[in-house]
């Protein structure tokens, strides 16, 4: 994660200032609040703000006068409760907003979840730093032979080492031409008065998919819900799975009982068809189901398969 010193001291100036509020509060919260957690190698998440904690969610659900909370395992059981129903507006009355730095190929996937808001650090205006992503050797893996949008075994040996170089050398050299197309004087780099410079809004179309960018986003707590599920599922990409894996310890300070009741419903738990039900139903009953005799594809019939043994 490469945080200047000025970020850092900005990051706990802020931490520094206190608000008094009539407003929920969540201390675990509060406590993580502003600082950056990394994530790969440059990449960081870190709340910025939130609204409601699962005081809310039940409030919403009892339509309240007041804070519309009864005791601690009451409660806990009507957020389980509208979790299970897939009962989800009690749920939107909550708000997060994070600050996210990550990679431009994660951002691609990460963007596809409409129902945010989201403000990215401009290209046009602004110049890219010079951060690349570049995989942990375990993370260099090849084409999964059996599954087209997954990995397989890691790279070794020699083949590792020259995509690991040509990785950092693509990225580098980009990011060169990207400077010198520019021709704006910096830290590192300087003007040459003989050059126009092409606008900042072109050079970057040169620039590597490994790159950096940053966003603020800002989603209700069911459509986050909704991201981690996706986006924390062994199916991910892992690029984008460590990012969710960090903002789930996020929801897990922030919102406890709704955190349980999605590790229990949703996270931890599978669809089944009617056919695999039936499947099961029958082995229940001390039937030897064999996939021939079950309804289910052969694809099917190994993921029922996986799911019984997992
Ligand atoms: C493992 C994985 C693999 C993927 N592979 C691909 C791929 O190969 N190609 C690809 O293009 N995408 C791919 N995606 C992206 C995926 O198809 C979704 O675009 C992404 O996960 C966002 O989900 P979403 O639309 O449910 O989320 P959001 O956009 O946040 O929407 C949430 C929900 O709101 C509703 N909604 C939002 N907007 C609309 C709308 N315009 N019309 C109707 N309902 C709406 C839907 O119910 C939706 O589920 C992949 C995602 C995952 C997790």
């Amino acid at each position: 994660m490469s945080l200047t010193d000025e970020q850092l001291a900005e990051i706990e100036a802020q931490r520094a200032a206190t608000t008094e509020t009539r407003r929920a509060t969540v201390p675990a919260l509060e406590d993580m609040l502003y600082r950056a957690v990394p994530v790969l190698d440059h990449g960081f998440v870190r709340v910025i703000d939130y609204m409601g904690d699962d005081g809310a969610v039940v409030q919403a659900a009892r339509v309240s006068y007041g804070r519309g909370t009864r005791k601690v395992s009451e409660d806990a059981g009507l957020i389980r409760y509208l979790m299970r129903h897939r009962h989800s507006t009690p749920f939107e009355m909550c708000e997060i907003k994070f600050h996210v730095k990550l990679p431009i190929f994660v951002a691609r996937q990460w963007i596809r979840h409409r129902t945010a808001n989201v403000n990215e650090y401009s290209a046009r205006y602004s110049i890219m730093d010079r951060e690349f992503y570049i995989p942990a050797p375990e993370q260099l893996a090849a084409q999964s032979a059996s599954n087209r949008q997954g990995r397989g075994d890691v790279l070794a040996g020699e083949e590792a080492a020259e995509v690991m170089e040509l990785l950092r050398n693509d990225a580098a050299r980009n990011y060169e031409h990207y400077v010198w197309m520019l021709n704006e004087e910096g830290p590192d780099t300087a003007h040459d008065p003989g050059r126009d410079g092409l606008a900042r809004e072109l050079a970057r179309m040169n620039l590597t998919l490994n790159c950096y960018t940053q966003w603020y986003w800002k989603t209700d707590l069911h459509n986050l819900l909704h991201f981690l599920s996706l986006r924390a599922d062994p199916h991910a990409q892992y690029e984008i799975r460590v990012y969710a894996e960090a903002m789930i310890d996020m929801l897990r300070a922030w919102v406890p009982a709704t955190y349980q009741a999605f590790v229990d419903y949703r996270l931890g738990a599978v669809t089944l068809s009617a056919q695999m039900l039936a499947v099961v139903k029958r082995r229940l009953a001390g039937e030897d189901v064999t996939q021939a005799g079950s309804g289910l594809s052969k694809r099917e019939w190994s993921e029922l398969e996986a799911v019984l043994a997992g």
